[in-house]
């Protein structure tokens, strides 16, 4: 007789729950109460390199338990089942294989929303969050149409919509499975009247003079140092977001050199940069013209976000 609800479960299904991904660690749960499961997952992630071990394990519970909580389910065994078990073995699998926490559990917070996450986009990160409030503090509710160079998941976008009921915004990204994630996010936090998506390179085929703020978090990184980041980033998210080429400062030659044409007279931009490009992307800025430049920190210290405007008579 099976003592354990998983050595039911795996008797009784026994073909069918072996195909599972989380299958060996579901064999290895057998008999273990959760808080025992807990401390093995941590030491199994541990044991691949992650450093965050605890939180992430805390956030995949987390996330076969709602709306349960961890104290709860701890106190009280039959608020566990065999079913959650078997579901965090499975998503416990994807992250012992680097797949960022983000795409395991398919979403991300950013700012005050909650943005779905597939391996087509850039994970959203805090740092990004620098931006958004640098472009908060700088422009006021007056109506904006702003442009967003590669949304990704659209995080930048539906942020400052967000924030912003008065204004508009467009979203441009090369790759059409990033459009569709951004899309979503878009339909989830209800700005789908207020921002429009299209396909392109940067800012090509858009119109001059259209935008009154544009904002990008281009892909930054040299193309060396991508090679030698944390499986995670290298292997699990788009190139195509990170990879800036040889200097890491290819996507905002193109970027920056287009701003005065795209910008409306007076308009405002802001870039995220990584944190050793301030002194070059300011000089790619200041070469084409644009003025009032500042360069803001995120919450570590870090140079992270330049922000200018165009002269009242460009372009
Ligand atoms: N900040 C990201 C990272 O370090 C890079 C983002 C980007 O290239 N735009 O992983």
């Amino acid at each position: 007789m099976p003592s354990t609800p998983f050595e039911a479960a795996v008797q009784s299904n026994a073909a069918e729950q072996a195909k599972r991904p989380g299958f060996p660690l579901v064999q290895a749960w057998q008999g273990m109460e959760l808080g025992t499961i807990r401390r093995h997952l941590v030491a199994a992630l541990g044991s691949v390199g992650i450093d965050e071990a605890e939180d992430d394990a805390r956030f995949l519970i987390a996330d076969v338990l709602a709306p349960v909580s961890l104290a709860q389910a701890l106190a009280d065994p039959a608020l566990w089942s065999w079913q959650a078990a078997a579901r965090l073995a499975d998503l416990a699998a994807l992250r012992l294989e680097r797949v960022p926490l983000s795409q395991v559990l398919g979403s991300k917070p950013f700012w005050t929303l909650d943005l779905k996450v597939t391996r087509d986009v850039l994970t959203p990160r805090a740092d990004t969050e620098a931006l958004v409030e640098a472009v908060l503090e700088r422009c006021d509710h007056t109506p904006h149409h702003m442009l967003d160079l590669g949304t990704g998941s659209g995080a930048i976008l539906a942020a400052l919509l967000s924030e912003r009921p008065g204004w508009t915004g467009q979203g441009v990204d090369l790759s059409p499975a990033a459009l569709a994630v951004a899309k979503g996010n878009l339909e989830a936090c209800e700005l789908t009247r207020r921002a429009t998506l299209v396909q392109g390179r940067w800012g090509d085929g858009l119109g001059d003079h259209g935008f009154d703020l544009i904002v990008s978090n281009p892909p930054y990184i040299a193309s060396d140092v991508l090679a030698g980041l944390e499986p995670e980033v290298r292997d699990h998210e788009p190139a195509l977001a990170l990879d800036g080429g040889e200097d890491g400062l290819d996507a905002y030659r193109v970027i920056i050199a287009d701003l005065p044409r795209l910008l409306r007279p007076g308009g405002s931009f802001a870039l995220e940069i990584g944190f050793d490009q301030a002194a070059a992307v300011m000089a790619l800025v200041q070469a084409a013209g644009l003025s009032a430049l500042e360069c803001l920190p995120d919450l570590a210290g870090h140079d992270r976000v330049v922000f200018g405007r165009a002269g009242s008579g460009n372009g």
